[in-house]
């Protein structure tokens, strides 16, 4: 849970997935809808799906026993380098290092690395600048390093170089060259895309459909949407031209959602029906069961939760 979002934002999920679903055993057996649901509003859904094909795997192979060994770990589904080394050396005190961010950032000012922190090359420098000095307490290790990078040896301003007890080898602090370092490349620029998501309506229910199982958001379910940005009169002109039937198209304003490579600029629009649509793949659901059975990600969450008409 924790690749890529805060531990503040973690953990009322973890408590929540921890009670749900407490041993490997218990998040293998469980169906991925389950366990897409107890991750929505966490985002990069990718985790949990491997999260649980990992338990599924190490219920197989290693009689639900976690493996110990760095390299065993990192061979289980969504277990990349950094994650298997955290967790041999924190939960099994194993000689690795996890190199993160903080790692990279703390490794690159100590040694005035010119390598770019983006690149595979400065990770396997840190690592093995790391590794040659890790002694003992390997968790402890990973853990101070990681606190320091966080707290002390800071990402964004000056570092707390007065705190820092590495202040009198540190080669950016001896050169008062703190802010010159890591080197870090321009990261490119996310696309841009436009969407218009239409909010079906009726009566009670709306509708939602499942995506696609592969790609972003695979398997999660969405409100219907176009690609580009259509105006009230192009929507209602699209709705007439495919024989939906409806009362009243609503402007529900727009939204943006920033996913790591890619930007989706929306505009949404209730459609209130006058009867369902003939199309298999659309479910008309109740607010509360969308909100208890079905995944919805945050891009959508948005225009369910703006003011929309009575009768939706
Ligand atoms: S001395 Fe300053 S720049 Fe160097 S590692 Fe410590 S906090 Fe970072």
């Amino acid at each position: 849970m924790l690749q890529q979002t805060r531990v503040e934002a973690v953990k009322g999920y973890y408590a929540r997935f921890l009670a749900a679903l407490p041993s490997i055993e218990s998040l293998a057996n469980a169906s991925e809808d389950t366990c897409l649901k107890l991750w929505e509003g966490l985002g990069y859904y990718s985790r949990v799906r491997n999260l649980r094909k990992a338990a599924m795997e190490v219920v197989d192979k290693y009689q639900g026993k976690l493996p110990e060994d760095e390299s065993l770990l990192a061979k289980l589904p969504g277990i990349g380098k950094y994650t298997a080394a955290a967790i041999a050396s924190i939960a099994f005190q194993k000689k690795a290092v996890a190199v993160d961010g903080n790692l990279l950032r703390v490794f690159s000012r100590l040694t005035c690395s010119m390598l770019d922190v983006k690149e595979e090359k400065a990770k396997e420098t840190c690592h093995q600048f790391l590794f040659e000095r890790l002694e003992e307490r390997p968790g402890d290790f990973n853990q101070a390093l990681m606190d320091l990078g966080e707290i002390i040896c800071l990402p964004h301003g000056v570092p707390k170089c007065d705190l820092c007890p590495f202040s009198d080898c540190c080669k950016a602090h001896m050169a008062k060259k703190e802010l010159d370092y890591p080197i870090l490349s321009k990261s490119k620029e996310k696309k841009k895309e436009n969407k218009t998501v239409l909010l079906f309506s009726l009566k009670e229910q709306i509708a939602i459909r499942k995506r696609p199982e592969k790609g972003l958001l695979a398997s999660l379910y969405e409100f219907p949407n176009l690609e580009g940005t259509y105006s009230q009169k192009e929507v209602k002109a699209y709705l007439e031209k495919n024989g939906i039937s409806f009362t009243k198209v609503i402007s529900l304003g727009n939204a943006t959602h920033i996913f790591t490579h890619r930007i989706w600029k929306m505009k949404g629009y209730c459609v209130v029906l006058e009867k369902k649509i003939d199309d298999p793949s659309l479910l008309f659901v109740s607010k509360e069961e969308l909100n208890h059975h079905y995944s919805l990600p945050s891009a959508f969450q948005y225009f369910l939760e703006i003011k929309r008409p009575q009768n939706m």
